[in-house]
């Protein structure tokens, strides 16, 4: 009460008078807490005596020794914590709430974490000119997904954690609850043994019946807790799921391998569409190239899954790494790559490949403490032709590639398509 009164005079404080006035009164409101507080305990003492000797009282009649006993084993010893003797509030699973139900999707993002599956991070107007631009935007929104994953999981744990002090409430209060009966069954024995009389038996039975039937409310009520953990440990699960799921969703839209570090298919795809718009508007040329990693296979065979991942990484961090910064490489697929060469002709594009070539012959890659030869590899490159659709231009890539490894492997086809309007068939050459 007094605290409420308290509260009213918080406005006492706008002034300095007022605030000396309010800490006066707040420190005196402590000491009387400190006062009641004492009082209390010295109650309490007193009560735990008394029950004390009149549970020992040989001259006491059996009915109130039982009395006395039963408050005895539910008494908290007077100074000790009293964790279980706070209002008795029913141990409760934590709520959920509809944003809980679904908490990273279902409330509203922080700005931090604004990546969803169905709207992957906008590109700005003028893209990136780097080559590992997109890969770097692509993973910063995985990034983004893996630190809301994390927030979740976050909270599921500490909801978890609320839900083992249910659990472990409701088990110690089980205890208690068993504890207390035997109590009573032992006490009840005694006074059976030495009951004098129908009437006192009567009463003991009537004793009996009450604890019998407290305990089974008990446990009832016990059940009941356990029967909305479980639900509520449903829940968490089927939640949980969903986030996995959902985790799944953006993983396979997001536009890294994560292997390689480098964009996938799906960023080369949503580049090569505004190089093309690029190359239209400004009438400037546009390369690709597909390479394709030599008899990969044998390095599998000879060095193992782990050996060939190793390659592949090596070629994806050190080799194509050659490539100019606002060209974009890309992992297409198992051991086979991208490769878009904005403002770049058919004389830049062999270069580019030569680069590749030569730089793979320099690099020295590890796997497991053994040295792994580099593959060669194999490429088809081709020209953008203005207005064709971009599955045409990769389809030429595609057809040089094969070409290539018809030819011998380890070298590079080019095809290119006819310009508009002419009806020649595609030149090709290789070298
Ligand atoms: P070529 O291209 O010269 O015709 O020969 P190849 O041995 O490379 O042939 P193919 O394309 O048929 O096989 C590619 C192999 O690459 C098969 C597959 O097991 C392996 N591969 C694909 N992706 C990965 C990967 O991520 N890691 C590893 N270690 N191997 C991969
Ligand atoms: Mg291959
Ligand atoms: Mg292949």
């Amino acid at each position: 009460m007094l605290g409420r009164v308290l509260a009213q005079l918080e406005d006492l404080k706008s002034s300095p008078t007022g605030t000396v006035i309010f800490e006066q009164l707040d420190e005196l409101l402590g000491d009387h807490r400190d006062i009641v507080a004492r009082i209390d305990q010295t109650y309490a003492l007193l009560l735990h005596l008394l029950l004390e000797s009149y549970a020992t009282d040989p001259r006491a009649e059996h009915v109130m020794k039982i009395h006395a006993g039963m408050i005895r084993s539910r008494e908290t010893p007077p100074g000790a914590e009293q964790p279980t003797a706070q209002p008795a509030t029913e141990p409760e699973a934590p709520a959920m709430t509809p944003a809980d139900a679904h908490p990273v999707w279902g409330r509203p993002a922080p700005p931090t974490s604004a990546a969803t599956p169905t709207a992957p991070a906008t590109e700005p107007e003028e893209p990136p000119t780097e080559g590992t631009a997109a890969a770097l935007a692509a993973s910063a929104g995985e990034r983004r997904v893996h630190s809301a994953y994390r927030l979740h999981l976050d909270r599921k744990r500490d909801e978890i954690e609320k839900l083992q002090e249910t659990l472990a409430k409701s088990v110690t209060e089980a205890v208690q609850q068993n504890r207390e009966f035997g109590a009573l069954l032992q006490i009840e024995l005694r006074a059976l043994q030495q009951a004098e009389g129908a009437a006192e038996v009567e009463q003991l039975r009537q004793i009996l019946i009450g604890g019998i039937g407290e305990l089974i409310q008990g446990q009832r009520q016990l059940g009941q807790k356990l029967h909305r953990t479980g639900d509520y440990l449903k829940l968490i699960k089927s939640d949980s799921q969903r986030l996995r799921d959902e985790l799944n969703k953006v993983r396979l839209l997001s536009l890294t391998d994560e292997f390689t570090g480098l964009p996938n298919r799906r960023a080369f795809m949503r580049r090569l569409q505004d190089e093309i718009s690029r190359a239209q508007r400004y009438g400037i040329p546009l390369a690709m190239a597909l390479l394709d990693l030599d008899e990969f296979k044998a390095i599998n065979d000879a060095f193992g899954h782990a050996g060939g991942d190793e390659v592949l990484r090596c070629y994806a961090t050190q080799v194509l790494t050659v490539l100019r910064h606002h060209d974009l490489v890309a992992r297409y697929g198992g051991e086979e790559f991208a490769v878009l060469l904005p403002n770049t002709a058919q004389e830049g594009a062999v270069a580019a490949m030569a680069k590749v070539r030569e730089r793979a012959q320099a690099t020295n890659c590890v796997a497991d403490g053994r040295k792994v030869p580099m593959p060669t590899f194999s490429a088809g490159v081709t020209l953008y032709v203005p207005g064709e659709a971009p599955n045409v231009l990769i389809e030429r890539a595609d057809r040089a590639l094969y070409r290539a490894k018809r030819s011998g492997r380890d070298r590079v086809e080019i095809e290119l398509g006819a310009p508009p309007g002419d009806s020649e068939d595609d030149q090709t050459s290789g070298f």
